[in-house]
């Protein structure tokens, strides 16, 4: 068997591909693999699939899988087929997707390095330019989302993350029962939820179908849902009561430094709950409680509201949750003041989380993972780019690709 024919082989070409001849070239040395086709064969046409003739020929590069630690690119003078019907058009190639730089193998590879690593270290890894990966991971994310399923998907979570420290809003909407982030639009305006509607028409679901919809209280989605599922139940979910909570003991913390607290360096003792820090922190939040009242009776709230969460049922909830607003408006904190007001505002959606079976588990699961997904993009230099890489990390996509075994 010469190398030509090894090679042939192992690239499953078909039968009217060769590989003619394979070559060291360049410094570094990389293997160049130069396909032919078999002489006097004739072409499907890529629109209507008759078998044509050829017309000419243009001569095409494609990155493949290394061999051993040698770059290896494949070099073919791909045909033209002339058809009567629709004229001029370039053959498809059995080891490549139409206007890709890499074969499928390769984009195989590209895919699976993606579930691991971010964009930039496949670059270094790889020695490819990032765009051009990005470019493979975008069509693959993009063709699996297209072909997701929504027609048994119920309730939905909406969610605003920024993209970047104080500007720039994106809204991702999930699915409460376990399918993941399913959409992700720029904005986060009413028509955040429009867009989703359309959305869900495009992926065989209707509006209709959507019976609950957990968001935090900001009017633009409640005008959004109003719209475009007024059928649908509005429930603030644990997940941003919990935050709004947090951001009001950020407040009374922040308030007491300007007024000359030692606190520096107490955001991360402070932040979230007890039993996920350190002992170290653990002490500090103790002692830091202890010293400022102020802060003592901000903690105190946000923990009693963290536990009235855990109530067994919704009557239990009412009671205790009426009793701490009555308690934030009486605690001179006015954070937590303007709180206890909020939460009166959004009662019902408040207390209807409680008699849903609704977890705030899947909200802040995919809340992680797009955090994460943030680092993988990079700065965000573009929104096709986060959502890609926030679609691939959190939208349990199923891709169709060829095994690299
Ligand atoms: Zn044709």
């Amino acid at each position: 068997m010469t190398p030509e024919e090894l090679f042939t082989a192992a690239l499953g070409l078909g039968r009217q591909w060769r590989v003619a001849q394979c070559r060291f070239e360049g410094e570094p040395k990389r293997l160049e693999l130069r396909l032919e086709h078999v002489p006097g064969e004739h072409f499907e046409c890529p629109q209507c699939k008759a078998l044509c003739g050829v017309h000419d020929t243009i001569e095409r590069r494609w990155r493949h899988l290394n061999f051993f630690q040698y770059r290896c690119e494949l070099v073919a003078k791909v045909p033209r087929t002339w058809c009567r019907r629709d004229g001029v058009h370039q053959v498809q190639v059995p080891w490549a997707r139409e206007g890709s730089g890499f074969t499928l193998l390769m984009e195989a590879l590209v895919m699976l390095l993606s579930a691991e690593m971010p964009v930039d270290g496949m670059a270094d890894l790889l020695q490819e330019t990032d765009t051009r990966l990005w470019r493979v991971l975008i069509h693959y994310v993009e063709q699996a989302q297209a072909r997701r399923d929504w027609s048994t998907v119920r309730r939905i979570a909406v969610d605003e993350t920024s993209a970047r420290r104080g500007h720039r809003y994106v809204t991702n909407v999930l699915d409460c029962d376990g399918t993941g982030l399913l959409l992700m639009v720029e904005g986060r305006s009413s028509e955040a939820l429009g867009c989703f509607a359309q959305a869900l028409r495009e992926h065989g679901g209707d509006p209709a179908q959507i019976q609950a919809i957990a968001m935090d209280m900001s009017p633009a989605y409640l005008k959004g849902a109003a719209e475009h599922f007024p059928q649908a139940q509005i429930i603030f979910d644990k997940f941003h009561v919990m935050l709004l909570a947090g951001q009001a003991l950020e407040s009374v913390r922040r308030q007491l430094q300007h007024d000359g607290a030692e606190l520096k360096g107490s955001l991360w003792s402070l932040r979230g709950n007890v039993w996920n820090l350190s002992a170290e922190r653990q002490k500090q939040r103790r002692a830091l409680c202890l010293q400022y009242t102020k802060l003592g009776r901000a903690m105190t709230l946000r923990e009693t509201l963290q536990a009235i969460y855990a109530s067994p049922d919704q009557v239990t909830a009412e009671s205790q949750l009426n009793w701490w607003c009555g308690w934030a408006l009486r605690s001179r904190l006015e954070p937590f003041r303007a709180l206890a007001k909020t939460v009166r505002q959004h009662w019902e959606g408040i207390l209807a989380y409680f008699n849903t079976g609704l977890t705030s588990a899947a909200i802040e699961a995919v809340n992680g993972i797009i955090q994460l997904a943030k680092r993988m993009a990079r700065g965000f230099k573009n929104f096709i780019y986060f959502r890609t890489a926030a679609y691939l990390r959190a939208a349990r996509l199923k891709f169709e690709l060829p095994v690299i075994n």
